[in-house]
């Protein structure tokens, strides 16, 4: 299993889990296996951020956020919005793309659409399930989900850059300043130098020769 976390949430936790997932599997259907998997995992975009701001603009946005203030102010604004889960992956591959919430992160429904996700690796499309329901990914077979609530995903501690003294930013960028016009006022010392010779020399050579009176 390959992978890629561009997620907050640690790598080792995520990958537990979907172990565990393909482990699950395997005790309903044996003779199943995808091994090489390649997964990527990202957060998924929070299409509510900003929606007063964005319905001032456009009127389709406005029109859902006067038809749904209620579950707006309560629900979203309330912290108790869960965030989406979707993913895609291909169809007797071994690729897929989860994409999660950046907080409160459901175990169970993380599992739910890893499975969801396998099965289409394994070759299953929506409408073509090994028993009944399984491919769809809120009514799979598996019914019951709760070993997955004994994952916990933790999330990786943020590196924290310590803040530039400004001072010392100013510092070291007048310095660097310095060392240019250092630099450039040599350069010119020695243009000085090399012209001056030469209009001596000429100078030297015109008198010499009478054109000058
Ligand atoms: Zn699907």
């Amino acid at each position: 299993m390959k992978l890629k976390n561009e997620t907050h949430y640690d790598t080792k936790d995520l990958k537990k889990l979907f172990y565990r997932c393909i482990r699950e599997y395997n005790k309903e259907s044996p003779s199943e296996k995808k091994t090489d998997l390649i997964i990527t995992i990202k957060h998924s975009k929070d299409k509510f951020a900003n929606l007063e701001k964005r319905a001032q603009k456009e009127t389709h946005i406005k029109v859902w956020l006067e038809q749904n203030k209620d579950w707006y102010e309560n629900t979203y604004k309330g912290g108790l919005y869960k965030g989406r889960y979707s993913g895609k992956a291909s169809i007797q591959g071994n690729y897929m793309l989860l994409c999660i919430p950046k907080d409160n992160l459901d175990s169970e429904k993380l599992a739910r659409l890893f499975i969801h996700e396998y099965e289409h690796n394994l070759g299953y499309h929506h409408n073509q399930t090994s028993g009944g329901q399984r491919g769809i990914w809120n009514t799979t077979a598996f019914s019951n989900f709760a070993w997955a609530n004994t994952y916990i995903i933790r999330k990786t501690e943020p590196i924290i850059k310590p803040k530039p003294n400004i001072q010392l930013v100013k510092f070291e960028r007048a310095r660097r300043r310095l060392e240019v016009v250092i630099h450039k006022l040599k350069r010119d010392q020695a243009l000085v130098k090399k012209w001056t010779k030469k209009v001596k020399y000429y100078e030297k050579l015109l008198t010499a020769a009478g054109k000058f009176n």
